[in-house]
């Protein structure tokens, strides 16, 4: 017989990754009444924790790991959820309906959730095998630099002007450290948002004293005794330094999913239940290519903890068999200096962008907009827009005149 879980170690509901999606898809389960046994598999050696902190607080040392991890420890075997760390999943048998783990053992399930999220893109150049060359994604990888920080690392050069390179800027200027950040773009933040808010951080930024290069490549990394000393850049200009961090963007991790025969191609493809196209297997989080409400159903992979728990809570509801199809508002946040950022929406296809505020004052939003509708907010300091704005999104905002929108003195929430 297949399709069951056959194998002699066989699970009700078999989790792949303990990040965000994994551990909220257990949690659900046993709120909505899961009896049955549940097995969650994950490469991270520790229990199930948050990565936001990792390129803030965490990494400041503002907060010991106790107050990042998703529940206490002891949590997981009250709940009867087991955890397998330190292991990873290396196949799938989807006619078996079973897993290989990376032991060589094989562990049945009835239903599998996938939650793998990605693995941080890694650079191809010379000298990237360096020592003190970080990748911001796990908690190993910010205690690896942490430690390169005690042990007296002070000048650090960031490769990308992402969310992650940003935050991780914030952080090492706070400890003191010089800081150079190299983006290939002509601007920070370019893939997610306007040019308003890219101005806004990389002023920021060098107000802070970091020094922001734009449309810069990397092409090798210096060394010396098989550790990190420079940084070439593509114009052969050298930048000394003693440390490397890297926010280049993360490869989904799905290699077992797509060689046992899922289809996708930026991650696995799921549908409105996040369902793959294979029999009993669920895909949630950064991995998961889904047709987004938000997006005018444009089909897209999310990387946000908004969109690991809302999906795996689609998952568990529907493994229980109360179907909902995946529909949550898409919001972000990201804290660097004393800025707090909030976003709600999705700025995809945008044709024009409305200010309210002035950046000047650090309290301002940027509204994203789309045939004469809001179809995003960038909140800076402004927690009322945000939480107005979500509102309005949520609702289907009609066609709104700008000259409204850009008055700050006019609530959101009276042009619902
Ligand atoms: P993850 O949380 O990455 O979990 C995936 C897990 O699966 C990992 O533990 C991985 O080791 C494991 N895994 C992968 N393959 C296998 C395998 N074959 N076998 C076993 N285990 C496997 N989002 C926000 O909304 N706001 C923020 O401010 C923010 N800041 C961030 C800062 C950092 C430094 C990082 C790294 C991410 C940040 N994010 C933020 C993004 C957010 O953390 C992710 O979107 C979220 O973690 C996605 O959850 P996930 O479950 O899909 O993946």
């Amino acid at each position: 017989m297949s399709g069951e879980g056959t194998a002699s170690d066989t699970a009700d509901v078999v989790i792949v990754g303990t990040g965000h999606g994994g551990a909220q898809a257990a949690i659900a389960l046993r709120q909505q009444g899961h009896e049955g046994r549940i097995v969650m598999v994950g490469r991270d050696s520790v229990p199930p924790y948050e990565r936001p902190p990792l390129s803030k607080e965490y990494l400041a040392g503002d907060k010991p790991f106790e107050r990042i991890m998703i529940r206490p420890e002891k949590f997981w075997a009250d709940k009867g959820i087991e955890l397998r760390l330190g292991s990873g999943v290396s196949a799938i048998d989807p006619q078996e309906h079973s897993v290989t783990l990376s032991d060589g053992s094989t562990l049945g399930y009835r239903k599998l959730i996938w939650a793998g999220g990605g693995d941080p893109r890694r650079l191809g150049i010379p000298g990237a095998n360096l020592a003190n060359i970080f990748y911001v994604r796990d908690k190993s990888d910010a205690d690896a630099m942490m430690a390169a920080l005690e042990s007296g690392a002070r000048r650090a050069v960031v490769i990308g002007g992402g969310y992650i390179g940003l935050e991780a800027a914030a952080v090492l200027r706070k400890l003191g450290c010089e800081v150079t950040l190299v983006e290939m773009l002509d601007r920070v933040l370019a893939r997610v948002a306007g040019e308003e808010l890219s101005r806004f951080y990389e002023d920021e930024h060098r107000r802070q004293g970091v020094e922001v290069l734009l449309s810069r490549g990397v092409s090798e990394i210096l060394g010396t005794d098989g550790k990190v000393s420079g940084v070439r850049l593509d114009n052969d200009d050298v930048i000394d330094c003693d440390m490397v961090i890297v926010g280049i963007g993360i490869v989904p991790a799905v290699g077992p999913l797509i060689a046992a025969g899922a289809a996708g191609s930026n991650g696995v493809d799921v549908d409105v239940f996040c369902r793959t196209t294979l029999d009993d297997v669920y895909a949630i989080g950064d991995c998961a290519a889904h047709a987004n409400p938000f997006a005018d159903s444009a089909v897209i992979r999310l990387e946000s903890v908004q969109n690991a728990n809302d999906m795996a809570n689609t998952a568990a509801r529907a493994i229980m068999g109360d179907k909902q199809p995946y529909h949550a508002l898409p919001w972000f946040w990201s804290n660097q200096y004393d800025l707090k950022l909030q976003t709600a929406g999705l700025n995809l296809g945008f044709d024009a962008t409305v200010l309210r505020g002035d950046p000047e004052t650090r309290k301002f939003t940027v509204v994203y907009m789309k045939e004469g509708r809001p179809i995003a907010f960038d909140c800076v300091g402004t927690m009322k827009d945000y939480v107005q704005g979500r509102k309005l999104l949520e609702n289907g905002a009609e066609r709104i005149d700008p000259a409204i929108l850009a008055d700050p003195e006019v609530a959101l929430k009276d042009l619902l």
